[in-house]
C-alpha cells in the first residue's frame, strides 16, 4: 500500500503556518508500515488541487488530505475531489444530526453555511470529529484503480491527530495487515562514527533494521521490525536491542517505544526510582538546564529548583562561591563549578546538585577563556567534583550541549555513584 499526503491551504504556501500535520502523518504512516513516497502542498485553488489529486491518485493507493473541510468558500477539499470523481456531494442525515448536536452543546444555532460539512459523496465513510465541527471521510476512488481511497482530515492539528488515531490508524492497519514496530535507542557520550562502527554489522539486517540518526550532541539508533502485530515486533526487536546495549554500554541512556525520549526525562525517572532530589546552579546556561528538567512531566517530585548565578557576585551571594576562587581562578574554572554545586546542594537541601559555568562566545571573556570551555560540577553529600568540557558550535549550541553534559553527569552519578572519572 503506497500513501501520499496532500496538505491544503494557502496559509501553508505563504509560510504563515508550519505544516506540522504532514510531519505527524508521516510519522504515523511509517509506524504503521505504510509506504509513504511523496507529499504535496497546494493552496486553496480548485484547478491546482484537481491536478494534484489526479496525479497522486495515478501513483498512490491512499491519499491523505489535511485541511479545507470548513464551511467557507475557500474550503474546497471535498468539492474538488467530488468533481474529479463526477459524483455529487449529498448531505448525510447522520452527519448533519451530529453537527447540529455539537452546536447545541455549545449553546449555538448552527449556521446554514455549516450544512456543507455534512455533505459527502455517496459511498464515503464518515469519520467523527470529537474536537471540532468538520467530520473527516474515507472516500472510495475506484475509478482511478480498484481499492484506491482519499482520506480527508481537518486542518487543526488537535482535530487531525485525534481523528487519525481514533479512526484512520485502525482502518489502515486492517487494510495493510502489517505494522512497523520501533525501538529508539538513545545515546549520549559517544560520537556518531564510533557508535556506528561498533554496531556496523547490526545495521546490515533487512528485518529488523537498525539505522543511526544524529541530533545536536546526541546519537539515536532506531531499530524497526516489519511484523504482523506489536507483540511479534517486540519479540523480533528484543535480541537486537540487547546486542546494541552490550556493544555500547552505559552511553545508552534510554530505549523507548516512541521518539520522545530525552536525557532530562531519563534523569527525572532515575531520580524518582532512587528517591533522590536534585538542584542546579547555572551560569552559562542561564536557566536552560532547569527548563529542560521541568519540561518533563512529574519533575516536581524530584527537582527542587535552582540558582541562576550569571554575574560573579550572584555566584557568591546565591551559592557561596568564595570571592578568592573567582579572583584567583575565574568563574569558568573547576573550583568555581565545584563550589557552585556544593552551594546549591547545601542551600536547596537536595541529595544531588549540578552546576554549569562556561564561556559560550562568540568572544572570549576578560580572562581569555576559550570559547566553548565549560565546567560542569556535581555535588553529593561528602563529595564534589567537576568535569572540564571543550564544546564547539554557536553560542546556543554550546549552551545546549553544556546542559546535556550536566544531565549526563547526574545520570552517571545516579547509576555509577561517582562520575568524576568519566571520560566525556
Ligand atoms: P476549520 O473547520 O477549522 O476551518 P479546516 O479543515 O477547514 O478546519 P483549515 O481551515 O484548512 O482547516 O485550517 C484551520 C487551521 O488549522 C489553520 O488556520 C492552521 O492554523 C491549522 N492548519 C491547517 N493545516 C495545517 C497543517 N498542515 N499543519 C499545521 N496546522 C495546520
Amino acid at each position: 500500500m503506497i500513501a501520499e499526503i496532500i496538505s491544503i491551504g494557502t496559509e501553508l504556501l505563504m509560510g504563515q503556518v508550519l505544516d506540522t500535520n504532514a510531519q505527524f502523518l508521516s510519522r504515523r504512516l511509517s509506524a504503521l508500515g505504510v509506504t509513504h513516497q511523496r507529499r504535496s502542498t497546494v493552496g486553496d485553488n480548485p484547478v491546482r488541487l484537481k491536478e494534484t489529486y489526479a496525479a497522486a491518485l495515478g501513483r498512490a493507493d491512499v491519499l491523505i488530505t489535511s485541511g479545507g473541510l470548513g464551511p467557507t468558500g475557500d474550503d474546497i477539499t471535498k468539492s474538488v475531489l467530488a468533481e474529479l470523481l463526477e459524483e455529487p456531494l449529498v448531505v448525510r442525515e447522520d452527519a448533519l444530526a451530529r453537527l447540529k448536536e455539537r452546536f447545541s452543546r455549545m449553546n449555538r444555532v448552527m449556521p446554514e453555511s455549516n450544512i456543507v460539512q455534512a455533505a459527502f459523496t455517496k459511498d464515503s465513510i464518515i469519520l467523527p470529529n470529537e474536537n471540532g465541527t468538520a467530520p473527516g471521510a474515507i472516500v472510495p476512488c475506484d475509478r482511478f484503480g480498484a481499492g484506491k481511497i482519499v482520506i480527508h482530515l481537518p486542518g487543526p492539528p488537535a482535530e487531525l491527530e485525534a481523528m487519525f488515531d481514533a479512526s484512520v490508524a485502525p482502518y489502515l492497519q486492517k487494510r495493510s495487515g502489517s505494522a512497523l514496530v520501533s525501538r529508539y535507542i538513545r545515546i549520549f557520550g559517544m560520537g556518531e562514527s564510533e557508535a556506528e562502527t561498533r554496531v556496523k554489522d547490526l545495521t546490515q539486517g533487512s528485518n529488523p533494521t537498525l539505522s543511526p540518526y544524529c541530533s545536536p550532541g546526541e546519537v539515536m539508533l532506531r531499530a524497526t521490525a516489519l511484523c504482523s502485530c506489536p507483540s511479534e515486533g517486540a519479540a523480533m526487536l528484543a535480541p537486537l536491542v540487547s546486542k546494541v546495549r552490550d556493544r555500547l554500554g552505559d552511553v545508552v541512556y534510554a530505549v523507548e517505544e516512541t521518539d520522545g525520549g530525552s536525557l532530562a526525562k531519563t534523569v527525572i525517572a532515575l531520580l524518582i526510582d532512587k528517591h533522590q532530589t536534585l538542584s542546579v546552579a547555572e551560569s552559562v546556561t542561564g536557566g536552560m538546564l532547569s527548563s529542560m528538567l521541568v519540561s518533563v512531566p512529574g519533575a516536581s517530585r524530584v527537582y527542587a529548583g535552582g540558582f541562576i548565578t550569571y554575574m560573579n557576585e550572584r555566584k557568591e551571594a546565591f551559592t557561596g562561591v568564595r570571592h578568592e576562587t573567582l579572583t584567583r581562578y575565574g568563574a569558568v574554572s573547576e573550583p568555581c563549578a565545584i563550589q557552585m554545586a556544593e552551594g546549591a546542594l547545601l542551600r536547596a537541601g537536595t541529595d544531588i546538585a549540578v552546576s554549569v559555568t562556561g564561556c559560550a562566545g562568540p568572544d572570549s571573556d576578560e580572562r581569555n577563556t576559550p570559547v566553548g570551555q565549560v565546567f560542569a560540577g556535581v555535588a553529593v553529600r561528602g563529595r564534589a567534583y567537576a568535569k572540564a568540557l571543550r564544546l564547539t558550535g554557536s553560542r546556543q549550541h554550546i549552551r545546549a550541549l553544556a546542559c546535556l553534559h550536566a544531565l549526563n553527569l547526574v545520570r552517571m552519578e545516579l547509576i555509577k555513584g561517582d562520575a568524576s572519572a568519566l571520560n566525556e
